[in-house]
């Protein structure tokens, strides 16, 4: 069976302070609740991940993932943050290709995909984010236009690689804009995507892949969402800024 996997995206936000009060609040009451099978992810700032290792060994339950990662091992690339020096705060996971990271950082399917096999190289696993703009769904585009960027940054990963990833679709059109994707949409896409994945490496790695969705998730559309037989989980970013929302969204996908 597929991990159930619930990551929460807090982009730029949260202090320090902050972001332990929030993380605190969220491990306080996952020790609560029954968790079924859920992997909970948590990705804060690069600057707060060692703390975050601390705090969550402490906890166990929570894996600590990064916003994003330098395509370059090492050098002289001031302010770049490296798949090793993340590895090295104790995190386990990077967020590679989030649609901010393409839109305001020009980052290209190629450079993703450099990113990619970096960080598998380094021993973190990847949680790929692919999605597609409005006007590409507007103009019927969105199957080819994922199709794209799965093909150029992750098929050429030997399946032995490609088994680490964990992909999430997330709808540029829904993140941040309180618009989800409907359950049949999401269906739809998720569905597609574990069809290519299934032509590429065959059905037994297509089946184990964990596809969360992404894009305006939060507990009034999250069981709508997880009941859907190929959305394994969520991305979430707003609402996991909430500790009482995030856990109810957690709630919802242990109970599906
Ligand atoms: C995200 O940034 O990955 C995201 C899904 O954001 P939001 O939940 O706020 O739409």
């Amino acid at each position: 069976m597929r991990k159930k996997i619930a990551a929460g995206n807090w982009k730029m936000n949260t202090t320090l302070l902050q972001g332990i009060d929030l993380f605190n609040e969220i491990s306080i009451r996952l020790n609560e609740i029954q968790l079924s099978g859920v992997q909970v992810i948590i990705a804060p700032s690069f600057v707060h991940l060692a703390k975050f290792v601390s705090l969550a060994r402490l906890n166990n339950s929570i894996c600590i993932s990064a916003q994003n990662c330098s395509h370059e091992e090492k050098g002289a690339f001031t302010g770049e943050v490296s798949p090793e020096i993340i590895k090295s705060t104790g995190a386990e996971m990077v967020i590679i290709g989030h649609s901010e990271r393409r839109k305001y950082f020009n980052e290209s399917d190629e450079l993703i995909e450099q990113k990619i096999n970096l960080s598998i190289k380094t021993g973190l696993t990847p949680i790929f984010c692919c999605g597609e703009s409005e006007i590409q769904r507007s103009q019927n585009q969105h199957f080819n236009t994922i199709k794209l960027q799965i093909s150029k940054a992750l098929f050429n990963l030997p399946p032995t690689d490609f088994c680490k990833v964990i992909v999430a679709y997330e709808p540029i059109w829904a993140i941040g804009t309180g618009k989800n994707a409907t359950p049949e949409q999401a269906q739809e896409m998720h569905h597609y995507i574990r069809s290519l994945i299934e032509d590429k490496y065959g059905m037994h790695i297509a089946g184990a892949t964990p596809i969360l969705y992404g894009g305006s998730c939060n507990s009034e559309n999250s069981d709508a969402l997880f009941k859907n037989p190929d959305v394994d989980g969520g991305l979430v970013g707003g609402a996991s800024l909430n500790a009482e929302e995030f856990i109810k969204i957690i709630r919802s996908l242990a109970a599906n």
